[in-house]
């Protein structure tokens, strides 16, 4: 296996025993992004010296007596969405509008990566602050898919999934609003994990929906999934909604037995829409488990139909208020005008790409005095019965299977100009974040064409419940092939 290949735990067992330098490693990385970046343009700002010289600083810290058991992410290069601060790198959001905008201060994530001894380098990919589902509402261009590059890699983190898969970096965070962590993987064929609600500090990561923002891993394994969870899971003062309780030791729990748990399958998933091979797919994944001694059972989300819509409602509302302090005063760009509103609209028309302003557009209409009752407040009692779906259906089992999304990876173009059909690419994942509960998407098989493109199977767990998840996708892992298969790039 070459070394950019090398999963973290794979990687640190290496560096711990001297085997490779933290400089090799992202010297590998490095080479990889100059040779596939090109064609894939997930990296849109790279720093490859202060690259270089963290990863030797992180080789000193090594020769020093430092070790993975105190560090355990020391040495590895590690990159994020471009919506996580990191001090002294550049943040745009994947936008216009913040300019040359460069971070002042470490997002609670990008602290933690440091303090544990990751290489946090490079700026991936997005959908302008986090809205799409394919990467192609960026203002630095679409991202490709590396395993067919006339597709989309997902979105909106799909930066981050197609850099994990094409070893451009060991791992990546993305955020996961709606399904943006979990989608992408599943087109790339990474691990893509979105934590509880809660779970994992906002603080620094640039707001889109802030009462369904969660940040999220994108990795090659489950066990680097739950390295990376306890590693930045806890509470967190700068962040009231992150929840006060104990981590657990995420990766000593994946015991690899899962006999005697009940999984649950919505009977509303199975939707008019869900492509032949993406079921075909998620039903042997679900034998698998059974086959590992899982239990499986009809259950019922009687909402999931009204999901989509309530989703665009509160997510569009939250946006508007959050994106008004991208205002041209504040931060990054600036366009003058006449006087202050024609400034506003100055910098915000040309800074804000199509998708951002539909967004700011609806989202302002949902919250007007005259539509509040009929929109935005209704959306918040379907909300509630959405949620409540999930909390008795986690009183029988505990864990839902569906897929993670409808389709295989699209073609670049093909829903661009469709917002709805766009939107409802998103009908599993975003429950999950109105419910606040966790998910994870796995590599679950391949569609027939040629090139082959990857599926991914999601599993649901209740709110804090990512033990049992991680158990589940561990086993899944530890029995099957698919994550091993490597794209074509
Ligand atoms: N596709 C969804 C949206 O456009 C989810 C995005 C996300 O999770 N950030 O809102």
């Amino acid at each position: 296996m070459m070394l950019h290949e090398l999963t973290i735990s794979e990687l640190t067992t290496r560096i711990g025993r001297r085997e490779v330098s933290a400089r090799q490693a992202m010297q590998a990385c490095l080479d990889q992004i100059h040779r596939t970046n090109p064609s894939l343009n997930t990296f849109i700002k790279l720093d490859p010296e202060k690259a270089l010289a963290d990863a030797d600083a992180a080789d000193r810290a090594l020769a020093a007596g430092e070790s993975h058991s105190k560090r355990p992410l020391l040495g590895v290069p590690l990159a994020t969405k471009d919506v996580i601060a990191v001090k002294d790198q550049p943040l745009n959001c994947g936008s216009r509008i913040l300019g040359d905008f460069v971070s002042p201060y470490d997002a609670t994530v990008s602290r933690k990566l440091k303090e544990a001894g990751a290489i946090i380098f490079g700026r991936l990919n997005m959908d302008e602050f986090a809205m799409g589902s394919s990467t192609e509402n960026s203002a630095f261009g679409v991202t490709r898919n590396p395993w067919d590059p006339t597709r989309i890699p997902g979105g909106s983190s799909g930066g981050s999934a197609a850099a994990v898969a094409a070893n451009q970096c060991y791992a990546a965070l993305g955020s996961d609003t709606g399904g943006s962590v979990r989608q992408p993987a599943a087109f790339c064929g990474c691990v893509g994990l979105k934590p509880s609600y809660g779970r994992v500090s906002r603080y620094g990561l640039v707001a889109y929906a802030s009462s369904l923002d969660q940040i999220g891993s994108l990795t090659k394994s489950v066990p680097d999934a739950a390295l990376l969870l306890e590693t930045l899971g806890g509470h967190d003062p700068l962040d009231s909604t992150s929840v006060p309780q104990p981590v657990p030791r995420f990766s000593h729990e994946l015991t690899g037995d899962i006999r005697g748990l009940r999984l649950g399958i919505p009977r509303e998933y199975v939707v008019g829409g869900l492509d032949p091979e993406v079921k075909a797919s998620v039903d042997n994944a679900v034998k698998h488990l059974v086959s590992l001694g899982a239990e499986v059972q009809e259950i019922s989300l009687p909402h999931t139909e009204h999901a989509v819509a309530t989703y665009y409602i509160i997510a569009t509302a939250e946006a508007s208020a959050n994106l008004a302090r991208f205002d041209g005063i504040r931060y990054g760009k600036r366009v003058e005008g006449t006087d202050v509103i024609d400034l506003y609209a100055r910098t915000r028309g040309s800074g804000f790409g199509a998708e951002v302003k539909r967004r700011i557009i609806l989202g302002t209409y949902v919250l007007s005095s005259g539509y509040y009752d009929a929109y935005y407040l209704r959306a918040q009692k379907v909300r509630t019965l959405i949620r409540s779906d999930f909390t008795r259906a986690f009183e029988k089992v505990d864990a839902i299977v569906t897929p993670t999304s409808p389709t295989p990876p699209f073609k670049i173009g093909e829903k661009a100009n469709d917002p709805l059909q766009m939107y409802l690419m998103d009908i599993f994942t975003i429950s999950a974040n109105l419910a606040g509960i966790c998910g994870i998407s796995i590599p679950c098989g391949f569609t027939a064409s040629s090139p082959r493109l990857p599926l991914g199977v999601q599993l649901l767990g209740p709110a804090l419940g990512e033990s049992t998840l991680l158990r589940i996708a561990h086993a899944f892992e530890s029995t099957t092939d698919w994550h091993r298969e490597q794209a074509p790039v």
